[in-house]
């Protein structure tokens, strides 16, 4: 007997499975984060050959040596940005676009950066894929920031610095939410700021592992 399940239905029946038992279960409230989730593609984000494995508790290798995140990670930055509908994000390390995709679903205007071209290229073919035309992907150092795009109401770093890019904290808005692995290059300690007062608060989400932000104000090239 013909398989009456397509492809498409079983990666969603595994993306409501991911949402469910990888991320609801581990203490994600915000429906909203949960419904980006379950909605975004995340077998379009993976390199080819690798979509079957799209939706386990892992990070995926997506070529150049980088890494497409956990999904579980991606929830919790995610829910930790406290996105509004109007709200103006950047991003440092598009990577495989995925991050990026749950952030347009949540926010008014996403900006990433990537400082490699090879991905940048595949972030923006994958998003096109997904039907994402309001991620505005962009090359270059992000541990600059990107100040024609500033102030932002949040920032989300997905590689790993030694402390946090002073750059990024002076392209934060008021109020604004930063989300960033801060450690040495194994593992780090993921990280929360929040700008109140012209001053900063940070508290800590807990022990995570991201490849590094190589640039100006992150990991120097040579170090590694
Ligand atoms: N957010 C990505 C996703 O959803 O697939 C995963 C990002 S991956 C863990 C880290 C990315 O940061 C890599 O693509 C890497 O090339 C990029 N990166 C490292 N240093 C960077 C920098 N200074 N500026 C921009 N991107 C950087």
């Amino acid at each position: 007997m013909a398989d009456a399940m397509t492809e498409t239905d079983r990666f969603t029946k595994e993306r409501e499975g991911m949402v469910e038992f990888q991320i609801r279960s581990r203490g994600i409230r915000d429906e909203r984060v949960l419904a980006a989730m379950r909605k975004i593609p995340r077998h379009l984000f993976v390199p080819k050959g690798l979509e079957r494995a799209a939706y386990e508790d892992r990070p995926l290798p997506i070529g150049e040596g980088q890494t497409i995140s956990q999904p579980y990670i991606v929830a919790v930055m995610t829910e930790n940005l406290e996105l509004q509908p109007e709200s103006r994000v950047l991003e440092i390390g598009a990577g495989s676009g995925y991050q990026a995709a749950i952030l347009a679903e949540l926010a008014g205007s996403v900006v990433s950066i990537e400082r490699l071209d090879s991905l940048a290229g595949r972030a923006r073919g994958n998003l096109a894929r997904a039907g994402i035309t309001s991620v505005r992907i962009v090359i270059g150092d992000g541990t600059e920031g990107y100040p024609p795009g500033a102030p932002y109401d949040a920032i989300i770093i997905t590689a790993a610095s030694p402390s946090i890019p002073q750059p990024l904290i002076d392209q934060l808005a008021e109020g604004g939410r930063l989300i960033a692995p801060i450690g040495p290059k194994d593992c780090q300690d993921l990280v929360k700021l929040v700008k109140r007062d012209g001053r900063v608060e940070t508290t800590s989400l807990g022990g995570v592992c991201f490849v590094p932000l190589i640039g100006e104000f992150g990991w120097s090239g040579e170090d590694l």
